[in-house]
């Protein structure tokens, strides 16, 4: 996998403070795409092993406590980005619990394969759906169009 960007504090990509991973590859090709330089699976950088290890930590700093992770992207579900994220997921969930972790993709839940379902059957939070530029709306809270749905897989909503 790779990917292009992450933030290892953020507060606008979920609630709360978080990490956010902005993952490389995406066949959506959404018109009115803020992020095309992410749609290339082998644009960005390698998500090696000590990323992922970073990650680990920085959810479990005490000093800055972080109320857990945001995968964006790209598509995190894209079939090149499934086997790291699920890795990274399992690991999330094994060593650092408590955390909430949020996804956007562009698939929809109901029209998930078996190997991202495996994937979402791990996370709290599922925004779907793709962009659609004639139904953007700036006043909606974590989605840019309102075709897009917020899934709270395991948790209330917010
Ligand atoms: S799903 Fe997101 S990253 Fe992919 S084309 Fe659509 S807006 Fe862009």
């Amino acid at each position: 996998m790779f990917y292009h960007q992450y933030y290892p504090i953020d507060v606008v990509n979920g609630p709360g403070t978080r990490c956010t991973l902005f993952v490389s590859g995406c066949e959506h090709q959404c018109r009115g795409c803020y992020n095309q330089s992410t749609w290339r699976t082998d644009s960005g950088h390698p998500f090696t092993q000590e990323m992922a290890d970073r990650i680990i930590a920085d959810l479990n700093d005490t000093k800055i406590k972080r109320r857990g992770i945001t995968f964006s992207g790209g598509d995190p579900l894209h079939p090149a980005n499934q086997a790291d994220v699920l890795a990274l997921v399992k690991r999330i969930r094994a060593e650092c619990p408590g955390k909430d972790i949020w996804m956007w993709t562009g698939y929809l839940l109901a029209e998930l394969t078996p190997d991202q379902q495996e994937i979402t059957a791990l996370i709290d939070v599922l925004v779907d759906g793709k962009f659609v530029q004639e139904l953007a709306d700036p006043s909606l809270v974590w989605r840019g169009s309102s075709n897009q749905v917020i899934h709270y897989l395991r948790q209330p909503a917010e």
